[in-house]
């Protein structure tokens, strides 16, 4: 089994610290009982041998007193001396009479024993008189082959005649030496074999345990006094030895006292079972206990666990904090930090949703919002709309005030537009562009109401400015069912809203659709057609009125379609600029026009007209500067045609470019003079070489009298600034005399040519060089 929970593991550790400790526990207890059961054992056998060495020698004086006065007593000496061995029985008979089972009799100086019964064996008899010789008074005898507590009494006439030997058999009172132990003894008497080891003296088997062997050497004769280490371990059993009799100073009669130790163990039992018992119920609570620990701990980790995966998924909780301690700290730091975590979460998610600048809601969210509002509508149906309102003068404001005011006035705006639209979703899509969505109100008044309060000035940072604004409008479920769809349509309308005006609202209609698929259509040809070469360059020649003789072609594009034939630069143009497609094409115009230019007399320019969005690419001085050097083209031969939106754009960068491209000799003309802004200070900001008058004023100059006035106010403001005119869309003759007396210095129209392809520039130039010289 694998602990892998944290529960399991506290559980089993402890258990097992506990099961350990416990049997460290049983097993000092183990050594401590049988320490003491041994001292307790050793004490009480030394006791046990005190009191039978007490009662020994009680029962020897005993003895001693029968003994003694018979061996005094005159007419037994008397006896004893002429060998009068009835009468000496007869003593013999009384003494036994008198102390219970003794054994007496007298063992005569010339060896003689009197007394002895004849089934007792008188073998030892020639050991026994020289034991009694040598001065044996009282020990232990082996009679009859039984051993016997015995005293001698010497007998004296008063020469020593013999000795009276009485004894009693030891194994009949050894009950009565053992009934007073403390303790169950087992007491057996041992003697000497004739071969020197000791054996039982009541069966005659020998005895084993070397101990006794070992004991019985260095124990004196006479003990007095027993100390514990006569006591001494013998297998399972305490042995102690008391010498009874010797013979010539060596014990050869001995008591051997012995005590089993498991007996005296078995006492303890009870207290073993008890510490087992109490173990086992330790432990049982131990685990218990510690599983009830571990929960108290894995608990709480449990659930901060739960909450870092809830957490994970975005959902927070708040741990309840139950205690002071760690965990407890920690409980209240994951609070902490998820509260953290989801205030960090709540701003991100509140960036990601709003526009940083009005705190409006962005396109982002509005996307969602439409999608919300319209799965609402699919479902209960309903109508909506939505508005793309762009503001018409910001650009003016931020270009001419800075970003700041600019900024100071969105935020205003941002305001008005919400105010107006109060109850309506409001979003800020863009740098100058807000979107509302509208439920249950009729929408067009609401964007009417819109423009309306937009063109009421606004106060920013002390300027008073007009924001102006253009709506587009598309209606759920008429002009679209997705939300993707919703803002496509609103944006279109508001393009053709810009486009029809400005200041208006303009309602999605399928046409516009349309036109925007044509655009998406015309924008793959493009691809393909600047992969094929399908451009071309037409041109168109300029006459110069001074000189009367072309002084320039202006290179106009054209588009050979596989399928439409030539299209003409109004029908792409303007998506190439929306998709970028004008820098490589504009490259490729550049080139062309340089190089045919190459073909044609020194004293012919060549105009170039530029997009502004190629100017708000970097690198364009380059790309002037090479395709000059590929052709070998002098700079002076080159003109560059832009109009005055370039600047609407108005950025340090796109003047620089202009003035390096003067720099080397490029000549800048305005094309389109006229339409637009016109502002004249345009005309200050930047030192053209030419200005051209807008066909829309040539068109008009015979028939109305402010397009002549305004045509000649140019020529003559260009001829102050010393810059040449060029009028565009001469068709007839008296709009050249007219623009002659005007001072105008250039003309372009049908009126000289078409604008033809480039193989008949030069036929054009020799055919009139031919009407000259005619
Ligand atoms: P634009 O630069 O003002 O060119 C003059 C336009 O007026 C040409 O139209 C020309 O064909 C036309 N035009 C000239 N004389 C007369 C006239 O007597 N009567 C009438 N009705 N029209 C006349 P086109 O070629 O269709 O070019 C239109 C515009 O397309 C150009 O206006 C120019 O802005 C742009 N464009 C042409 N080629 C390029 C080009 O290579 N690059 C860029 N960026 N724009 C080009
Ligand atoms: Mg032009
Ligand atoms: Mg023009």
């Amino acid at each position: 089994m694998k602990f892998r929970s944290l529960q399991s593991r506290i559980t089993a550790l402890y258990s097992l610290t506990f099961g350990l400790v416990m049997v460290l526990v049983a097993v000092a207890m183990q050594q401590a009982i049988a320490a003491s059961a041994d001292a307790k054992v050793r004490s009480e056998l030394v006791a046990s041998a005190a009191v039978i060495d007490r009662l020994w020698s009680m029962r020897e004086r005993e003895l001693q007193g029968v003994a003694t006065p018979l061996a005094l007593d005159f007419g037994f000496r008397e006896a004893v001396a002429t060998d009068d061995d009835a009468t000496i029985r007869s003593a013999l008979g009384n003494l036994a009479s008198r102390i219970n089972l003794p054994k007496a009799f007298v063992v005569r100086y010339d060896g003689r024993v009197v007394g002895m019964r004849p089934e007792d064996d008188a073998s030892y008899d020639e050991a026994l008189w020289d034991e009694l010789d040598s001065g044996w008074q009282s020990g232990a005898l082996s009679i009859g082959g039984k051993t016997h507590q015995a005293v001698a009494a010497e007998i004296n006439t008063p020469a020593l005649i013999g000795w009276l030997v009485i004894g009693r058999e030891i194994d009949a009172h050894m009950n009565d030496l053992t009934a007073n132990s403390a303790i169950p003894v087992d007491a057996s008497v041992i003697r000497r074999a004739a071969n020197g080891g000791w054996v039982f003296d009541a069966s005659g088997r020998p005895v084993t345990q070397p101990q006794i062997t070992a004991l019985l050497a260095d124990m004196p004769t006479t003990a007095t006094r027993l100390n514990q280490r006569e006591a001494r371990r013998a297998g399972d059993a305490m042995v102690l030895a008391r010498p009874l009799g010797t013979s010539h100073g060596v014990v050869t009669t001995a008591l051997m006292l012995e005590f089993s130790l498991s007996e005296a163990l078995a006492e303890y039992d009870y207290l073993k079972y008890a510490v087992l018992l109490a173990g086992l119920a330790g432990l049982v609570l131990m685990a218990a206990a510690s599983m009830r620990l571990a929960k108290h701990i894995v608990r709480p980790i449990a659930a901060l666990e739960q909450a870092a995966r809830a957490l994970e998924h975005g959902e927070r909780t708040d741990l309840m904090v139950v205690s002071d301690d760690e965990i407890g700290k920690l409980t209240h730091s994951f609070n902490a930090m998820s509260a953290g975590i989801a205030q960090r979460e709540a701003r991100i998610r509140h960036m990601a949703y709003h526009d940083a600048l009005t705190d409006m809601p962005n396109r982002l969210q509005l996307g969602e919002h439409v999608d919300a509002v319209l799965a609402g509508l699919a479902e209960r149906g309903g109508q909506a709309a939505l508005l793309c309102l762009d503001l018409d003068n910001f650009k003016i404001v931020n270009d001419t005030l800075g970003h700041l005011v600019g900024d100071a006035m969105i935020k205003q705006v941002g305001d008005r537009v919400t105010g107006v639209c109060e109850g309506h979703f409001v979003a800020r899509t863009g740098g100058d562009e807000f979107c509302v969505v509208v439920t249950g109100a009729d929408a067009e008044s609401l964007a009417k109401a819109l423009i309306a309060s937009l063109n009421q000035p606004l106060i920013v940072a002390g300027h008073t400015v007009r924001a102006g604004a253009s709506i587009g409008l598309a209606r759920y479920p008429d002009d679209g069912l997705t939300a993707d769809d919703l803002l496509r349509q609103a944006d279109l309308a508001l393009h053709a809203a810009k486009a029809a005006g400005r200041g208006r609202c303009h309602r999605f209609t399928a046409d516009l659709d349309a036109e925007a698929n044509r655009r998406r259509a015309v924008e793959t040809d493009l691809h393909r057609a600047l992969a094929n070469g399908e451009f071309e360059l037409y041109f168109q020649p300029l006459f110069d009125l001074t000189h009367n003789r072309f002084s320039a072609f202006e290179a106009l594009i054209r588009w050979n379609h596989p399928e439409r034939g030539l299209v003409g630069p109004g029908e792409f143009i303007a998506v190439a600029e929306e998709t970028g497609l004008i820098v490589p094409i504009g490259e490729w115009v550049l080139k062309e026009a340089c190089h045919q230019a190459q073909t044609w007399p020194e004293t012919l320019r060549v105009a170039v007209n530029f997009s502004t969005v190629q100017f708000q690419m970097p690198g364009l001085t380059g790309v002037v500067f090479q395709a000059l050097a590929t052709s070998g083209l002098a700079a002076d031969r080159l003109e560059v045609e832009i109009t005055e939106s370039l600047f609407l754009e108005s950025s340090g960068a796109i003047l620089d470019t202009l003035h390096k491209l003067k720099t080397i000799g490029v000549r800048i003309a305005l094309d389109d003079f006229g339409t637009g802004f016109s502002s004249l200070s345009y005309l200050r900001r930047f030192p053209f070489d030419k200005i051209k008058i807008d066909r829309s004023f040539i068109l008009e100059l015979l028939s109305e009298k402010e397009a002549s006035a305004v045509v000649k106010a140019i020529t003559d403001l260009a001829a102050a600034l010393d810059m040449e005119t060029t009028a565009e869309g001469v068709e007839e003759l008296e709009q050249v005399e007219a623009l002659r007396a005007f001072g105008c210095t250039n003309v372009q129209g049908y009126l000289f040519s078409e604008p033809v392809p480039a193989g008949e520039v030069l036929p054009m130039l020799e055919a009139a060089a031919a009407r000259r010289a005619a």
